[in-house]
């Protein structure tokens, strides 16, 4: 990753990030208040808060923005400027998953992110840093008889992914994931949409069998490879990029590896109908998702370790 968040000291910067303050933030359980903030291409300013309900349910701050940018400008407005407030000088923390998507079609590609607190420490990212290029092709590498049964488990699971409220014209973009641990174990599984809108994602589905399946053992939880298989270029959305990455770190925590040395690799596969292989690509989990929204990067260590000491209880 060449480029870092960068300190900034721009007056006008002060001012955008003290306007993110008049956002009204309901964080009724976590007691953590996000002010965000947004300009368009036109010089609409728009505002957002996270909201908190039900069991750990939030609508995050980029949420609200994005629905108050919806009714403000739309889509030919993007936002040009990012700006997340804080009141005391903190670290950065960059959107998790789930807000990737939300932002994604929403900000301009040279728009930039700033957080910080406006009377102290604030810093600037370029907002394309926050999504990744996962197509780097695969050259040279065969797909074994272990990683075609991957591919064939996956399949599988795609055929039987759930969704109906899917056009045809989009329904290529469902994919199915299998996991293969050290312990020599398969976990596929593929999309379970609702008549709600609110699916369940392939990665987190298929992380779901491996963690509660009876019979979990240490090298259950060390993941050697994830296939993602598609019927057109694969395309995994961030919030299940999410769910990956806070696994790999709460395993990678638990059996005492660092992340960036120990990450998973990923091979991303386009199909035929019938399965047979038409493209493939290779990423890591490292790369994935860039600058993570992570339990370790808001210092919840020790809930990540007994996240996985109780599977063992
Ligand atoms: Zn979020």
């Amino acid at each position: 990753m060449s480029i870092q968040p960068a300190l900034t000291n721009d007056p006008a910067y002060r001012e955008f990030l003290r306007e993110a303050l008049n956002s009204h933030p309901y964080p009724s359980q976590s007691g953590f208040n996000v002010h965000a903030i947004g300009v368009t291409k036109s010089g609409l300013k728009i505002i957002g808060g996270n909201h908190e309900y039900g069991i750990t349910s939030a609508i995050h701050a980029e949420e609200s923005l994005r629905a108050n940018w919806a009714e403000k400008a739309g889509p030919k407005d993007l936002i040009e400027t990012l700006g997340f407030a804080t009141k005391e000088d903190s670290e950065m923390f960059f959107p998790c998953g789930n807000c990737r998507d939300v932002l994604k079609d929403i900000i301009s590609p040279t728009g930039n992110m700033i957080y910080g607190n406006p009377d102290g420490k604030m810093e600037k990212l370029p907002l394309y840093k926050l999504y990744s290029d996962d197509h780097k092709k695969l050259h040279g590498i065969n797909v074994t008889a272990q990683l075609q049964r991957l591919v064939d488990d996956a399949l599988d699971s795609l055929n039987k992914s759930y969704d109906y409220t899917l056009s045809d014209k989009n329904k290529n973009s469902l994919y199915a994931a299998s996991i293969q641990t050290k312990s020599g174990e398969i976990f596929s599984a593929g999309f379970e949409g609702d008549i709600a809108y609110h699916p369940s994602l392939p990665i987190r589905n298929a992380q779901i069998l491996l963690k509660h399946s009876p019979g979990i053992t240490e090298n259950r939880l060390s993941i050697d490879k994830l296939v993602i298989v598609q019927k057109t270029k694969p395309y995994v959305p961030y919030k299940d990029r999410q769910y990956l990455t806070e696994f790999v770190e709460a395993s990678n925590f638990f059996l005492g590896k660092n992340n960036y040395s120990n990450p998973v690799p990923i091979y991303l596969f386009e199909v035929e109908d019938d399965g047979k292989i038409k493209n493939r690509w290779r990423t890591f989990s490292s790369d994935w998702l860039p600058f993570p929204f992570s339990p370790k990067a808001l210092g919840f260590q020790n809930e990540l370790k007994n996240s996985i000491d109780k599977l063992f209880r």
